[in-house]
């Protein structure tokens, strides 16, 4: 409801459950009253979730980072049907009393685990996470993003060692450009640069946009209005030991992405060194681990 009414859909956003507090997304799956007999039914999430989230984000890493995989599970089984059932509601559909959700979490989960046993060996999946370098290597993934009723863009930068650990982010404004590919090749000059100033030897640089690794990987710019951006980028790589670009799905981009959304609110460049934004912390875990 909070989201409706941002976009100016409804003019109310109180949740339909309480018809006291405001509906955003922490509230219709955790904080609303009229659902707590769900959460307290399971007395164990009290010593996963210790101090109320500020944000949804916040308590879903708090369950990414047990150990225990069937505290995330029954989580994420749990607020599915809390949201399902909101809906249900919202569109006038039967619903299933709240006691009931929890043991329907539980049955959804061993169902879950039979066909897991039941089933053939899966066939090896499908790349769809980021993936750490080489050892002694750092990855480097960038990414654009455009902000087209500010008439600006934006681009991201991460750094990971073979560990997956976080060497250094940053996320800076841009002025619009043309093309997205332009922006995609500044994106990638940065990165490179960025490699540099932290002094790094061997790097894998990794981006989303197909058509700017193609131009690096033959080695020349090509006539596009971003050529010069190419020929830069292949200036300062030949100064690295190694330096190879790769090409990767946009889910594998994630991190990058998302540093390169925050630049919507930055007047000037961002450096991240030791500490990460708190809301890219559970994103870099989740696709590490
Ligand atoms: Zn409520």
């Amino acid at each position: 409801m909070a989201n409706l009414r941002q976009r100016q859909i409804t003019e109310s956003a109180v949740c339909a459950l309480c018809k006291t507090h405001e509906e955003d997304t922490l509230h219709a799956i955790w904080s609303c009253g009229e659902i707590a007999c769900v959460w307290n039914s399971l007395t164990w999430f009290h010593h996963v979730v210790t101090s109320p989230p500020s944000d949804f984000t916040n308590l879903l890493s708090s369950f990414l980072q047990v150990h225990d995989e069937y505290y995330a599970e029954i989580f994420s089984i749990t607020a599915w049907l809390l949201w399902n059932r909101r809906n249900a509601q919202h569109f006038g559909r039967p619903v299933h009393p709240l006691g009931q959700l929890c043991s329907m979490a539980g049955d959804l989960m061993q169902e879950y685990l039979d066909a897991q046993e039941l089933a053939p060996t899966p066939p090896p999946p499908v790349m769809q996470q980021w993936r750490p370098p080489e050892p002694e290597h750092v990855k480097l993934n960038f990414d654009a993003a455009v902000f087209n009723a500010l008439n600006k863009a934006g681009i991201g930068v991460i750094a990971r060692d073979w560990n997956g650990a976080v060497i250094g982010a940053m996320s800076m404004p841009i002025s619009l450009s043309q093309t997205v590919n332009e922006m995609e090749a500044m994106a990638c000059r940065k990165a490179v640069q960025f490699a540099k100033d932290l002094g790094l030897q061997k790097v894998v640089i990794e981006g989303d946009s197909l058509v700017v690794i193609n131009a690096l990987s033959q080695g020349h710019g090509c006539l596009s209005s971003y050529g010069n951006v190419i020929d830069d980028i292949l200036v300062l790589a030949d100064d690295f030991q190694w330096c190879e670009f790769h090409h990767v799905k946009r889910i594998c981009n994630v991190v990058a992405d998302m540093l390169a959304k925050k630049a919507k609110d930055l007047l000037g460049v961002r450096v991240w060194l030791d500490d990460l934004p708190e809301d890219i912390q559970p994103l870099v875990f989740f696709y590490v681990h």
